[in-house]
């Protein structure tokens, strides 16, 4: 599934080909991908719009379309918002112009002025397209599922610690919680935590102030890590170009059960945690000591 560095690596590949442009036209194949509006609603509400910005917000990638060229009567009064979520297997696809390229899957096509084409795979089509009109319903729909943007400086070790402040969860379900820190997923929680030495079972309230600290920077430091490496190629991920990243060969832990703990040597065992494979070196990252159960009608015993 893409997490926050592969969408963010699709966003850097479209940015310079659609913004400015004009979308000319918007197919939507698969009805599944902009429900319960219909697509030609959504077709028609963007068709000869303006792609001023394209932006992301967690995992969620926003086409943000103004009016200009259309008859004013017919141009929306404020900005327009399609908000794509890829899930599972979505993509998105670049086909320069005269490019004949039509991929298996497609589910949404976008024609611009430039010639270049869109193009929205999605075996899976658990991918979603919804349209919001204005800033005002862009910003109560992200304020409604997603929580602070790890890479932007709001998200500090204070921040952390306040968002973690009493909570008895695993610190890696915690992780993966998109409505507390957005665009997180499995295999960057997996990361970071190995990087600060945390174990994933450890609950989240428990840890120190250093700890919290040292989580922080490893949340930056993988993301970051794995937009440099243009994100990681699991599962069906791809680059608008077609390129594949690279950043799974460089996993620290993650998918390597069996291999030895680059730091340590230990073999990285896999673990199951938040229903998610998780991946941790256990001398590194030592396991939490079990709180015993308070005992029952006296002496249990040493
Ligand atoms: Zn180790």
């Amino acid at each position: 599934m893409p997490e926050l560095p592969e969408v963010e690596t699709i966003r850097r590949a479209l940015a310079p080909r659609v913004e400015g442009r004009l979308l000319e036209r918007l197919e939507i194949l698969d009805p599944r991908f902009c429900a319960p509006a219909a697509p030609a609603e959504v077709e028609a509400a963007v068709c000869g719009l303006r792609v001023t910005r394209l932006a992301r917000r967690g995992k969620y990638l926003v086409w943000e379309l103004t009016g200009d060229t259309r008859p004013a009567e017919a141009n929306p009064a404020e900005p327009l918002f399609l908000v794509l979520h890829l899930r599972m297997t979505g993509n998105l696809l670049l086909a320069a112009p005269g490019d004949p390229f039509a991929p298996p899957h497609l589910r949404v096509r976008f024609d611009l002025d430039s010639g270049d084409r869109v193009l929205f795979t999605d075996p899976r089509r658990f991918g979603t397209g919804v349209l919001l009109r204005g800033a005002d319903a862009r910003d109560a729909y992200f304020a409604a599922r997603l929580g602070v943007e790890p890479l932007e400086p709001d998200f500090t070790p204070e921040a952390l610690r306040a968002l973690a402040a009493g909570r008895r969860a695993p610190v890696k379900a915690f992780l993966l919680s998109q409505e507390r820190i957005a665009g997180v997923g499995n295999i960057y929680a997996d990361e970071a935590l190995f990087r600060a030495r945390i174990h994933p079972l450890r609950p989240v309230g428990s840890l120190r102030r250093p700890q919290l600290a040292a989580l922080r920077d490893a949340v930056v430091e993988s993301l970051e890590a794995g937009i440099d490496a243009r994100g990681a190629t699991i599962d069906d991920f791809r680059h608008p170009d077609g390129a594949r990243g690279s950043f799974q060969y460089r996993f620290l832990v993650h998918r390597r059960a069996g291999e030895p703990c680059p730091e340590c040597a230990r073999e990285i065992v896999k673990l199951r945690v938040a229903q998610r494979g998780t991946y941790v070196c256990e001398r590194c990252q030592p396991r939490p000591r079990l709180r015993r159960a308070p005992a029952r009608g006296g002496a249990t015993g040493a």
